[in-house]
């Protein structure tokens, strides 16, 4: 199957009560693991690839190119979205769109409402001419945001008037408010803005976006899908499960040297954290929609 962007994926989850899953790719072994997961399980999946991840893979083109190659190569029939992730300027989203990304995050919500709003609906105009997707952010996600860190406070939440400015001025098609998620692991109990999410969700009609999907109890995961959570990112699990499957390897095998030794469990350990998300998020099945 070619990639497809989020439009129909998300809908149909909003309608039918589920959440598609954002899992970020790393490097070449994370996205054959994502694409056998999706297929193994039969969801529709959102491929994200954070601005950091851009010249660490080799550029967007190697990316695009890399998942039009597997897509192929393992025979994907589940419906793919490759999106670009926290994308910071007009530039990047449309470099990204121009190397075959059918969605891209523009994040410029830590600049004002004003600015967000044009830039994002620049964004918005110059995607939907070639039927690509478009999320944005209002208020600051805090944690980790690629190698920047940025710290907690309570004012950083959405405010849902802003969120239906930024809606209704410039046509984005799922919206990512901040409301207590935070990107890498978290310290201490989150405390999502669950009345504030509903708000927003019904104030927009907008299938809304969860970061830092990492690490929530199954629970509150639940909750957000409820309220109409329709996408929900997640990497710091998958990193974690692939790293700590590598170093166990590494340290009852220190002799070994070939990759494959290690890059294989890994692969596989990956495979079945992004397998345990997608029955979590109910997009189990969900390939053809709802
Ligand atoms: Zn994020």
């Amino acid at each position: 199957m070619t990639l497809v962007s989020m439009k129909d994926m998300l809908l149909q989850a909003l309608k039918g009560n589920y959440a598609v899953g954002q899992f970020n790719l790393n490097n070449l072994e994370f996205t054959q693991a994502i694409l056998q997961a999706a297929q193994e399980e039969q969801a529709p999946v959102i491929l994200g690839v954070s601005e950091a991840y851009i010249p660490y893979m080799g550029g967007l083109p190697c990316i695009a190119g890399m998942v039009k190659a597997l897509i192929e190569h393992y025979g994907i029939t589940v419906p793919v979205a490759l999106h670009l992730d926290h994308g910071s300027t007009y530039e990047v989203c449309i470099r990204a769109l121009h190397a075959g990304f059918t969605s891209v995050m523009i994040d410029a919500s830590h600049h004002s409402l004003e600015f967000n709003i044009d830039v994002t609906q620049r964004v918005t105009q110059a995607a939907h001419v070639i039927g690509a997707t478009v999320e944005a952010e209002l208020g600051r996600i805090t944690g980790r945001e690629d190698d920047l860190v940025v710290d907690d406070a309570d004012g950083m939440y959405a405010v849902s008037e802003d969120c239906v400015a930024l809606v209704n001025a410039t046509g984005i098609d799922c919206l990512a408010p901040a409301l207590g998620s935070v990107h890498g692991p978290y310290r201490g109990q989150p405390k999502l803005g669950f009345e504030r999410m509903e708000e927003i969700q019904k104030l927009t009609g907008l299938p809304l976006v969860l970061h830092g999907g990492s690490g929530l109890p199954d629970a509150e995961i639940r909750r957000a899908i409820e309220l109409g959570t329709s996408k929900i990112n997640v990497n710091t699990d998958n990193q974690m499960a692939c790293t700590a499957t590598i170093r166990r390897f590494l340290n009852e095998n220190p002799q070994a040297y070939d990759p494959r030794n290690y890059l294989i469990p890994a692969r596989e350990a990956i495979m079945a954290s992004v397998q345990a998300k997608i029955r979590l998020f109910g997009s189990s099945g969900k390939a053809g929609g709802s």
